[in-house]
């Protein structure tokens, strides 16, 4: 042996012990009982159930707030489980409870809603309801937290507190996390975990980070308005077209002049509506578009800049400009931003349930997620679920219309979020002392 291979020798073992110490859970008391959910959520009782499941949802694809037969749906198999529930929550929200039913509270996330779209995958159990489809995989994360239910509800004397199971509607733009928020039924929960099934992630990867990881998103609609007349003699009229333009010009100087380069940003106008002939000089023209940051003071600094270029810009055309931001319609998600503590404890049960050389960083990402909100008020933790399999197929993003989900990923969100929740309420247990009478144990 020479000198090199002795010390990779040592330096391997070093790995090993590192690893050991890395996928050790940081929870002290015993929690063997997480470490069967990945084999039980791979068992036929399981898996093929979630599909099912997950099939039936896809099958009729409803849009956000009007998720009334998903909610059903997951209503009749929580019965059957004798997992006891409240609801509505938030228009068609199900919050269900497993365990003693008093503090630690601890709750996972699933969202429902499909989208506005035509599903263009032709297989055994496409979307029944033509333009609407579940393209972005919230069947998947139905099923998915469906499965952890019954895996931790067959777990329930073992957990000592209460596993609250968060099915929200409208995540798709229409802020269904605020709406249960607002209603108080989470109140007093600790701390929260979600996923999103992710088609670029290998099968069995987990992809997340610490901070700031999806952007905060809002929207802006703009009508220039100027005076309009014959396209041959334009002294007499104010032209919003040329207007608009200059406004989408200045637009774009508040990321490449105004912003740190190091702190990413978007605004992008996607919508130009003006005129209708060749020869005619139209009274207005409406814009509209979105922005994004990743910190809500940049985001508010955006807000504020594209209000004033839009106004300041069409001034000096000589139009009139009104900006809305469409709060109502299109609420602003905050940034999704990671807890700290939490990020440390997520590597450990991902690692422990997965293999720790699974467990991967990821870059930040300018979509959004309304998980964000629940992150505002509650100690939150949001990762990506891989489901590629690239010796099989490549997966198309979501939002595609030949959108796939790849069902082998289930048992993974499955232990992923029963571990996370029992193993956390299990370390709460351990760390806090229930006195009696000092907290509020009610949720
Ligand atoms: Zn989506
Ligand atoms: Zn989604």
């Amino acid at each position: 042996m020479n000198p090199i291979m002795g010390s990779l020798k040592y330096f391997n073992l070093l790995m090993v012990l590192l690893n050991f110490l890395a996928t050790k859970p940081i929870f002290t008391k015993s929690s063997s009982f997480t470490s069967k959910f990945l084999d039980l959520a791979k068992e036929p009782n399981v898996a093929d159930w979630m599909v099912d499941i997950r099939r039936k949802i896809h099958e009729n694809p409803e849009l956000g707030y009007e998720e009334f037969e998903t909610s059903e749906l997951i209503r009749s198999e929580l019965r059957k489980l004798g997992i006891s529930y409240k609801h509505p929550v938030g228009v068609t929200g199900v919050i269900g409870f497993i365990g003693t039913g008093t503090s630690p509270f601890v709750a996972i996330r699933a969202d429902m809603d499909a989208l506005l779209m035509q599903e263009l995958v032709e297989w055994e159990h496409k979307s029944k309801v033509p333009g609407k489809m579940h393209a972005c995989g919230h069947d998947a994360h139905v099923a998915m937290l469906l499965g952890a239910a019954k895996i931790l509800k067959a777990h329930e004397k073992d957990i000592p507190g209460t596993v609250v199971l968060v099915f929200q509607p409208a995540e798709e733009g229409g802020a269904g996390a605020k709406k249960i928020l607002d209603t108080g039924v989470l109140d007093n929960v600790s701390a929260i975990f979600g996923l999103h099934i992710a088609n670029k992630i290998p099968l069995g990867e987990v992809a997340s980070r610490s901070g700031p990881f999806f952007a905060g998103s809002g929207f802006f609609e703009a009508i220039i308005s100027g005076k309009g007349g014959h396209a041959a003699i334009p002294q007499h009229s104010i032209d919003p077209i040329l207007a608009a333009s200059n406004v989408i010009v200045s637009l774009q100087h508040i990321v490449s002049r105004e912003s740190d380069p190091l702190d990413s940003q978007v605004v992008t106008v996607g919508k130009f509506h003006g005129g209708g002939a060749f020869n005619v000089i139209p009274d207005s023209v409406t814009i509209g578009g979105t922005f994004r940051a990743f910190s809500k003071e940049s985001f508010m600094q955006l807000r504020q800049r594209i209000e004033q270029i839009i106004i300041g810009q069409a001034a000096v055309q000589r139009c009139n400009a009104t900006v809305s931001f469409l709060e109502e319609e299109k609420p602003f998600f905050p940034p999704t931003v990671n807890n700290g503590d939490l990020h440390g404890y997520f590597q450990s049960v991902a690692g422990s349930v997965l293999g720790i050389n699974k467990v991967k960083g990821s870059q930040q990402l300018m979509g959004s997620e309304d998980f964000a909100f629940y992150q505002e008020v509650i100690p939150g933790y949001f990762f990506l679920l891989g489901m590629e399999n690239a010796s099989v197929e490549r997966l198309e993003s979501p939002h595609s219309p030949y959108f796939k989900v790849n069902e082998d990923a289930l048992p993974y969100g499955a232990a992923l979020h029963a571990s996370l929740a029992a193993n956390y309420i299990l370390k709460l247990h351990q760390e806090v002392p229930v006195v009696e009478g000092k907290y509020n144990d009610e949720l």
